[in-house]
């Protein structure tokens, strides 16, 4: 029944608020596999059948931050913290670039150890030895001239998921000293200053609607970013969100499926906490379109630290050591692991 809707998103890569809205509400088993299809479609034209990996380095877990969601949160006492060392996060890399990664994310709490001059250190010292990789960093809200210093330090990617467009929204996730304009503000920053810029969100968050979902799409629309990370929300023990319901499968393929049908080339990939609720669901998540996956390169002896949320895979087809494995398993949806950095299509080196 959504069949014409479906086209219809293809056609003009965008929706009204209310179209999105009904094809989030009322997709049946047929439409979405008709969807899934649609979105594969569209993947293949812009990158074929590549996957791309990123070796993910979880480099703190010490965060200022008390979004109600996370495990890693300033008031969760039971995490345990730790930060790694500049000589630690690169021999991560060395290991990584010996296994096929050309890609390193590094992710962290918004740690104040981790100042301006730090973060340029790190991304210099990774740039000078593995000149031909591409360094992605996912360490929060900081000021424009801070982003373009690790921009001009050689930096190529940021990851910061809006985690949802809705104002009100947002502000039942975060305390009220985080704010929706300035995660925004620091988005539209991030873009202007150059980076491959990636937004995102949770699916299934608490308070989460189909039209904050429907506003998310059109806010991506907006912002035009080179990547999306769509995972479900997964709760945490000792936060304020412990225990909530999770997102579902299906909810978040079908929030990757139409991410990938109103951004045609973005890089999007089938997260953790995606092959956290489902044994198949990397695969799966691949199959609504995705393009990428992020396994991890932290150092096993902090990996089980980094708990954003309960069960969090960090061993098996999650850990960049399993690559082989990985690289198999994948192999069965008919798209292939391939090593190289995985530019956006207009950002290619
Ligand atoms: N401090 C960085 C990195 C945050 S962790 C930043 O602010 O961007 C990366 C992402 O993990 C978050 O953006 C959030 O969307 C996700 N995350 C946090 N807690 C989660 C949970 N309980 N379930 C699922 N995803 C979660």
């Amino acid at each position: 029944m959504m069949k014409p809707l479906i086209d219809k998103l293809r056609r003009d890569t965008v929706l009204t608020k209310e179209e999105y809205m009904l094809l989030i509400n009322y997709c049946d088993e047929e439409d979405l596999k008709y969807l899934f299809k649609t979105a594969r479609e569209v993947r293949e034209k812009y990158y074929g059948h590549d996957i791309y990996i990123r070796g993910l380095i979880e480099f703190t877990n010490y965060c200022k931050n008390d979004c109600l969601y996370c495990g890693i949160r300033r008031s969760c006492k039971s995490a345990q913290r730790y930060r790694l060392t500049k000589d630690e996060i690169l021999s991560c890399c060395k290991e990584g670039y010996a296994l096929g990664f050309r890609t390193f994310v590094l992710q962290g709490g918004e740690d104040p150890y981790f100042t301006q001059d730090r973060i340029v250190d790190i991304i210099d010292g990774i740039k000078s030895l593995y000149p031909d990789c591409a360094v992605t960093l996912s360490v929060g809200e900081k000021s424009y001239d801070e982003y373009k210093a690790y921009f001009d330090a050689g930096a190529d990617r940021y990851l910061l998921r809006h985690e949802t467009a809705n104002n009100e929204h947002y502000r039942r996730l975060h305390p009220s000293d985080m704010s929706p304009e300035n995660r925004k503000r620091c988005l539209y920053d991030l873009k202007k200053i150059g980076f491959q810029t990636g937004c995102g969100i949770m699916t299934g968050s608490p308070y989460q609607t189909s039209e904050t979902l429907a506003e998310d799409l059109l806010f991506m629309k907006e912002l035009a970013p080179q990547m999306v990370g769509i995972g479900p929300f997964v709760p945490a023990k000792d936060t304020p969100f412990a225990d909530r319901k999770g997102g579902t499968l299906s909810l978040t393929l079908l929030m990757l499926a139409l991410t990938r049908l109103t951004l045609p080339d973005v890089l999007l990939p089938a997260t953790t906490a995606l092959g956290t609720i489902h044994k198949m669901g990397r695969e799966l998540g691949i199959l609504a379109g995705a393009n990428v996956v992020m396994p991890n390169l932290s150092p096993v002896s902090v990996r089980e630290k980094y708990r954003l949320y309960d069960n969090k895979l960090c061993t098996g087809d999650e850990a960049a050591e399993s690559l082989a494995k990985l690289k198999n398993k994948l192999l069965l949806t008919g798209y292939e692991v391939v090593t190289s950095r995985g530019d956006h299509i207009a950002h290619k080196k």
